[in-house]
């Protein structure tokens, strides 16, 4: 008698990468409204520093918004690595032996291997063989065609553009508040950010712009490829300056 080793397709696990951005938001709920088998949910939580993390803090509240929305607890997986500690790490070799590693570049930056990418390896190891849900949306084709066996992109087979997220999540009352203030959500450090949201961050998180001031001081590399957090400081506060004459000038009548 032929016996099958293979384990029966119901044994594999169904893993949803949970980044707390409007697609993968719109996908979780919209599996869980559909009755689609998901054994675990998982944020991966990158830390500033070993206490801080690299998100800023209306996500966590948000995290805890969608549990409470879904009747379903999240997994936070904090990074293996914090920011602060491979920011301070020494090259040992090349030409750059004996300096900090400082900010990342603005392409091919050390932060998304060394932050998030080793902490999905790691932790996603545990489950085994599985199958694993990203939030790409049906007009996102470069992502899709990139995308691993293992993994699924119901967005797309649903048809749902970025757009539709959006409508989706505002329908429940499920839009990220943070998108409010920012056209895409990160790192709050992240070297990638436009201007508007730096704008935004010195604004509002004047706590983070420091620590990224301090981190400034100690960079082999600009933040920016031709400009320093410094850089911008005065760049902001000079334009908060003008704004703020200008509020002071006489209205023409
Ligand atoms: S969001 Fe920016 S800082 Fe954070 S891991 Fe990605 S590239 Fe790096």
């Amino acid at each position: 008698m032929y016996v099958c080793k293979s384990r029966p397709a119901d044994d594999i696990k169904h893993i949803v990468s949970f980044s707390g951005g409007k697609d993968s938001t719109a996908m979780l709920i919209r599996m869980i409204e559909e009755g689609m088998p998901i054994d675990d949910i998982v944020f991966i939580k990158v830390m500033a520093t070993a206490t801080i993390g690299a998100e800023l803090p209306e996500m966590y509240e948000y995290i805890e918004r969608v549990e409470d929305y879904i009747h379903r607890k999240i997994t936070v997986v904090p990074s293996v690595l914090n920011f602060d500690d491979v920011f301070h790490q020494v090259y040992m070799s090349g030409q750059r032996t004996g300096i900090i590693y400082g900010y990342p570049l603005t392409v091919g930056a050390w932060c998304n291997d060394r932050l998030k990418l080793r902490t999905i390896r790691n932790h996603y190891k545990s489950y085994g063989k599985h199958i694993r849900y990203l939030g790409i949306a049906a007009d996102e084709p470069e992502r899709l065609e990139r995308l691993d066996s293992f993994c699924r992109a119901p967005l797309a087979n649903w048809g749902m553009t970025e757009k539709d997220c959006i409508s989706f999540l505002l329908e429940r009352n499920m839009m990220n508040p943070l998108y409010e203030k920012f056209r895409r959500l990160g790192c709050w450090f992240c070297v990638k950010q436009n201007l508007d949201s730096l704008r935004v961050l010195r604004r509002d998180y004047p706590q983070y712009w420091a620590m990224m001031l301090q981190w400034d001081l100690e960079s082999p590399r600009t933040f920016k490829p031709n400009c320093t957090v410094h850089d911008l400081d005065e760049r902001f506060a000079t334009e908060d300056c003008q704004l703020s004459i200008s509020d002071c000038m006489p209205k023409a009548a």
